[in-house]
């Protein structure tokens, strides 16, 4: 498979204006992390094009991140919906009468099952990439929307789900903007969207071009980004938590349908992503460290070729 790749300009301001951060992110893969220094969205720019993460979403992905879908094993103990629940519960903002509740990015399903059990009277509908993940969850009863969130499954659900869930998948998309005027126009009125994205902000010890900076989050949100994308897109913002006794990497917001706003764009948005981007950084591109991540890069490479 070629890595193909493409440019983009800033999908919340419009702006080619940008600080390079990096070059190559977790696994050693081609990871050009970017701010923009109108607004201070942080984005990958040049990425692989559509085709390249279609064919990794569906073909590559479980290899990397769910090496037990592949082995069909014991699955990891961690349940991730978990906190999902407790904190829409705990919100208080859950609407009354559940009856659609759609989850985009379900992954192996192993995680749904928890929603499903604490909300049981819903029917269950999921847009999921990978084709292993997609058969567990038909197998569940689940059903299925499709396979991304760029196809035009939308016009048929308009006004049609009382819950939405993106559990880290924001910022996996090739446009967050279009990606929630989307979630905007299939959610009744008075229905709400869960969006938890790691928050870019605190990372806490989390290495960053070992781990944080991946080839497929083509986004790296923070409170004011992400408020920004929610202003472009007519959503109006109910929650927004940085953190909490689950997860304190994690910017985690309940939103429902609102009005397109002007966003707010400021260099200091910028500045205040770059600084904390740099600090981190600093101690990761020591020369000794290059030399530790190239030796490996090169054996991960070489045993995913073999193969
Ligand atoms: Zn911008």
């Amino acid at each position: 498979m070629n890595n193909n790749f493409e440019q983009v300009n800033c999908a919340v301001c419009g702006a080619d204006n940008t600080e390079k951060i990096c070059e190559r992110g977790q696994f050693g893969l081609p990871t050009h992390v970017v701010i923009c220094k109108d607004c201070g969205l942080s984005y990958l720019n040049p990425r692989w094009d559509k085709g390249r993460y279609i064919h990794f979403y569906e073909k590559e992905y479980d290899k990397y991140y769910r090496p037990n879908v592949q082995k069909n094993t014991e699955r990891a103990g961690i349940n991730y919906y978990q906190p999902v629940y407790e904190r829409l519960d705990k919100s208080g903002l859950l609407p009354e009468n559940i009856q659609q509740v759609l989850d985009i990015g379900s992954g192996d399903g192993n995680n749904l099952e928890y929603l499903m059990e604490k909300i049981s009277d819903a029917d269950y509908y999921a847009i999921e990439p990978s084709e292993e993940c997609r058969k567990t969850l038909t197998s569940m009863g689940v059903k299925m929307l499709g396979t991304d969130i760029d196809i035009d499954f939308h016009e048929k659900f308009e006004g049609f789900f009382d819950v939405i869930i993106m559990r880290h998948v924001l910022e996996h998309f090739a446009n967050p903007v279009s990606a929630m005027q989307k979630v905007r126009a299939i959610l009744k009125d008075d229905g709400i969207a869960y969006i938890a994205v790691p928050n870019n902000l605190k990372f806490g010890n989390s290495k960053l071009l070992d781990n944080w900076f991946r080839v497929v989050h083509t986004y790296y949100f923070n409170v004011h980004s992400l408020r920004n994308v929610f202003r472009k897109a007519g959503i109006k913002t109910l929650l927004m938590e940085e953190g909490d006794k689950y997860n304190q990497r994690e910017l985690f917001v309940i939103v429902k349908k609102g009005k397109v706003e002007e966003v707010d764009v400021k260099s200091e948005n910028y500045t205040i992503q770059k600084d904390i981007f740099d600090k981190k950084l600093k101690g990761e591109k020591t020369l000794i460290n290059k030399l530790k991540r190239r030796i490996k890069y090169d054996i991960l490479q070489a045993f995913k070729t073999k193969k």
